[in-house]
């Protein structure tokens, strides 16, 4: 049977920005999508909105409210996601999209392999919020494809439910997300909670709140995030904020083996928990010491200091012997084939 009218009507059942608790008006579409492919009944591309964030400037100068999209890795239930976006709902209209399930050091994964499904969640502030059965970068992508019809001005991530300090930032779920909207051109930064027993978040919901302030203030370059990581302390015992650089962790996993039911063993990463190595200048030094840390941090990867060494190695295949006949050039050689997956 047809279902032309069923979909037209799941369409528009699901506007969710149209539900969304801040009632940001949905006019930000910036362009749609001309499909290569031709679709089959019911399907469509959904119309993108990606990367057009407003200029950095005062925010008494926006003509209107920033709007924000906030994500973790732990998932919907976070109390650290609560936390950050009722900090940034003081300065922006916020769009919570965030994973079902704690998908903590999962980085920049992003879920090809199957479909997604997202679902209209209640806060636990009775507001509205879309979880999706995927990675934290899943979640920004939907949003950023246009899930909600709208562009964003920024991304938060967090509050995340322990340190990412040093070399975690390779695995972090939390700042793979604020990775995913960098690279689409959207300002973004990751926030993470150092605890001992149960977090207190009070500091870091009010650091959430400047360090999106001053993003959209002052704004971030290409490629460019910050790394936020707040001590375990109380905004009246913490000992400041200190810019710092990337340390470096200490793990010190171990692989646990243990029998299934059936006596075949199966293994956890284990063992006693990282240390890190505490420069000054580092996160790990400023967190050791009650300071936030805030570390910038760039998407290219680039070793420089090899780059200019790897001038000075040779880099000539062993020469052939020209006597012998090199391969035949055909004018039907086969054309590079594109990785369908783009990796
Ligand atoms: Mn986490």
């Amino acid at each position: 049977m047809s279902t032309d009218q069923e979909d037209a009507k799941g369409r528009h059942e699901r506007s969710p920005a149209a539900r969304a608790a801040s009632g940001a008006p949905v006019d930000a579409l910036t362009g749609g999508h001309d499909a290569a492919s031709p679709l089959a009944a019911g399907e469509r591309y959904v119309p993108s909105a990606r990367a057009t964030p407003r200029e950095a400037r005062p925010l008494d100068e926006w003509e209107s409210r920033p709007r924000i999209l906030v994500t973790n890795d732990d998932g919907i239930e976070s109390r650290g996601l609560l936390i950050l976006k009722q900090a940034l709902e003081e300065i922006g209209d916020v769009f919570v999209m965030a994973p079902d399930t704690n998908q903590s050091a999962v980085g920049h994964a992003m879920t090809f392999m199957r479909p997604l499904r997202v679902r209209e969640r209640t806060l636990t502030d009775g507001k509205p919020g879309w979880s999706v059965d995927g990675s934290p970068t899943d979640a920004v992508s939907l949003a950023f494809l246009g899930y909600f019809g709208i562009s964003f001005d920024l991304v938060a991530s967090g509050i995340n439910y322990g340190s990412n300090l040093g070399d975690d930032v390779t695995y972090s779920g939390t700042v793979g997300a604020a990775m995913e909207s960098v690279i689409s051109g959207c300002p973004a930064f990751a926030i993470s909670q150092e605890f001992v027993g149960e977090p207190n978040f009070e500091l870091a919901g009010q650091m959430a709140k400047l360090v999106a302030r001053n993003i959209l203030e002052h704004g971030l370059g290409d490629g460019e995030l910050l790394n936020v990581n707040v001590p375990a302390r109380s905004v009246d015992t913490f000992s400041g904020v200190e810019i710092t650089r990337m340390g470096k962790r200490v793990y010190q996993d171990q692989l646990l083996e243990r029998l299934d039911p059936r006596g075949t063993p199966y293994y956890w990463f284990g063992g006693p928990p990282p240390t890190g190595v505490a420069d000054a200048g580092t996160d790990f030094h400023a967190v050791g010491n009650g300071k936030v840390a805030i570390t910038p941090i760039q998407l290219d990867l680039t070793a420089h200091r090899l780059l200019k060494r790897l001038g000075g190695w040779s880099w000539q295949l062993p020469a052939s012997d020209p006597t012998e006949p090199g391969p035949q050039e055909s004018a039907e050689a086969p054309v590079a084939q594109q990785d369908p997956l783009g990796s």
